[in-house]
């Protein structure tokens, strides 16, 4: 429920509310159902437009991640906005070899789905100001973190208030890949600069996708058109276009017509003729993960724990997969008796999601390394890899359910 004012104490303070932050507030919520347990969300930016998560962008959302939405209640309403992927094409510009995944073989309705940013924030923002769980304040940043004996004293500014002061048995920390709090405890990153950018704006063309997601690596880096709804009778789709950085200012700088040109000649003409290119945005890319996640009262959620290149669609479904071992791990200890912030708590959740964080990073940056390379012999591991994945069932198998947010590498405990 949105709220003016912060009361003094919380059992947990989520700071940010952005796709993860507010993702794993509905998930806590919905875990804790029926318990005398206070949860506030403090989100510093209130316009959609103008956030970090609900902006221009569209994201895949993994099969794995359509049901954890689904089980929130949520999907319904996130449904009308999000276009199924019914296969994924997987292919190398000059060079034989693809490989195709289709919905049908996995078993499933559909490999994943493709939800506009702005739509997720519409729908997430939503959950939080009607949910009778969670206070919901915004626009409020919290400033200053300090651990005391009972977990965390919080600075908080909210738009006129003065200052206040708030204390948490455990904040949840889901303020992204540029937290200055996280870096203030002395919490660093460990980065690796890509340098590269992604280059994203909604595309139309001429002929029907027929749900089909594109993947295909070209001679500037990968690219990736996910389908989207028709608009307005036309045939659109997310393009991402993964470029070095010094090619991302020459291409930003190009006018609509040369762009179109650019990638028509780079992604063929399975869409046929690329017709119209809506806004632009530019993102630089790297791996950034934090070198610790926990600590008494403090936990570590989203970009601020772990940002992927988004070559592999894995991001956000990762950090869903975190939040929904989180909340789970948190109503157990609720239920037992035990200090949500307790140390024993929050490793029980690290050892729990720790192998599924390292094979995801590992499979993003691994992906990202073959398929951004000219190398001769990555080109041949690359068309290899290809050909492995269609012609050999058990490599298809396991790169599509890495894919679509399915493989968890230890199962809950009840
Ligand atoms: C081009 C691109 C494409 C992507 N595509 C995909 C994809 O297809 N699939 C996928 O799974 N992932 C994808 N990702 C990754 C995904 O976007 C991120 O994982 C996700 O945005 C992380 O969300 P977050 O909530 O952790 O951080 P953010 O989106 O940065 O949100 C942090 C929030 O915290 C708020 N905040 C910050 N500081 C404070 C404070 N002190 N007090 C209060 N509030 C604060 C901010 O205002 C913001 O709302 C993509 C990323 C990029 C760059």
């Amino acid at each position: 429920m949105r709220v003016e004012t912060a009361q003094a104490h919380y059992d947990v303070v989520i700071v940010g509310g952005g796709l993860v932050g507010a993702s794993f507030a509905c998930m806590l919520a919905s875990q804790l159902a029926g318990m005398p347990v206070k949860i506030l969300v403090t989100e510093a930016i209130e316009s959609l437009q103008a956030s970090t998560s609900f902006d221009a962008r569209t994201t895949a959302l993994s099969y794995g991640s359509q049901q954890l939405y689904a089980r929130l209640g949520l999907w319904e309403a996130l449904a009308a906005y999000s276009t199924p992927i019914k296969k994924i094409h997987v292919s190398d510009r000059g060079h034989f070899g693809a490989a195709r995944i289709d919905q049908a073989e996995m078993g499933v309705d559909a490999l994943g789905y493709v939800a506009e940013n702005q739509h997720l924030g519409v729908v997430l923002t939503q959950a939080l100001k009607e949910s009778k769980a969670i206070d919901y304040l915004c626009p409020a940043k919290i400033t200053h973190m300090l651990p005391i004996s009972e977990g965390m004293q919080l600075q908080l500014q909210s738009a006129e208030d003065e200052a206040q002061f708030i204390s948490a048995g455990l904040v949840v920390l889901a303020d992204g890949g540029k937290s200055s709090l996280s870096a203030t405890a002395g919490i660093r990153q460990q980065v690796t600069d890509y340098e590269q950018s992604a280059i994203i704006a909604n595309v139309a063309f001429s002929d029907e996708h027929h749900n089909i997601a594109y993947e295909r690596f070209t001679d500037t880096g990968p690219l990736a058109v996910l389908p989207l709804q028709e608009l307005q009778g036309e045939n659109r789709g997310a393009l991402i276009w993964t470029v070095s950085q010094v090619d991302a200012s020459a291409m930003m700088a190009l006018d609509d017509a040369q762009f179109l040109n650019a990638l028509q000649a780079r992604f063929g003409h399975r869409l046929g003729m690329f017709t119209k290119l809506g806004a632009r945005a530019c993102y630089p890319l790297r791996l950034s993960v934090a070198n610790e996640q926990v600590r008494p009262g403090l936990v570590l959620l989203g970009n601020v724990a772990h940002s992927l290149h988004p070559v592999a669609g894995q991001g956000l479904n990762l950090a869903l997969r975190d939040a929904d071992v989180l909340a789970h791990t948190l109503s157990q200890a609720f239920a037992a008796g035990e200090g949500l912030g307790s140390m024993c708590v929050l490793q029980q959740y690290m050892a729990q999601q720790s192998s599924d964080q390292l094979l995801t990073t590992r499979f993003s940056h691994y992906t990202t390394r073959l398929f951004s390379n000219k190398h001769p012999a990555l080109v041949w591991a690359r068309k290899f890899g290809l050909f492995s994945i269609d012609l050999v069932p058990v490599f298809k198998r396991s790169f599509a359910r890495q894919a679509m947010g399915l493989v968890t590498p230890k199962k809950r405990s009840a």
